[in-house]
């Protein structure tokens, strides 16, 4: 990221960025949807473990609703990283 140009770094977009601060927001990272993320095949093992650990915890029965919800929109974000890194 351009500290000076940071246009299109998905983590300082539509939020409060704290006074005096620069460079990105790592905690707010979004490698799936930001053109700045660089995700090589070297770092395909780390998001398929995220996936499957993902879709272990989906086929937990008595899931709460919510929960649920939140793991899938994880998994597809985990799902386009995957595809951003593949061949
Ligand atoms: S790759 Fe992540 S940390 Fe870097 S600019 Fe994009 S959203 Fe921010």
């Amino acid at each position: 990221m351009d500290d000076a140009n940071p246009a299109g770094a998905k983590c300082l977009e539509d939020d409060v960025i704290p006074e005096g601060h620069r460079g990105p927001l790592i905690d707010r990272c979004q490698p799936s949807r930001c053109g700045n993320s660089i995700v090589a095949p070297a770092h395909l093992p780390i998001w398929t473990a995220e996936r499957a650990s993902l879709n272990e915890l989906l086929a937990t029965p008595k899931l709460p609703p919510n929960r649920r919800a939140l793991l899938k929109d994880h998994l597809s974000e985990v799902d386009l990283v995957i595809r951003k890194a593949g061949p």
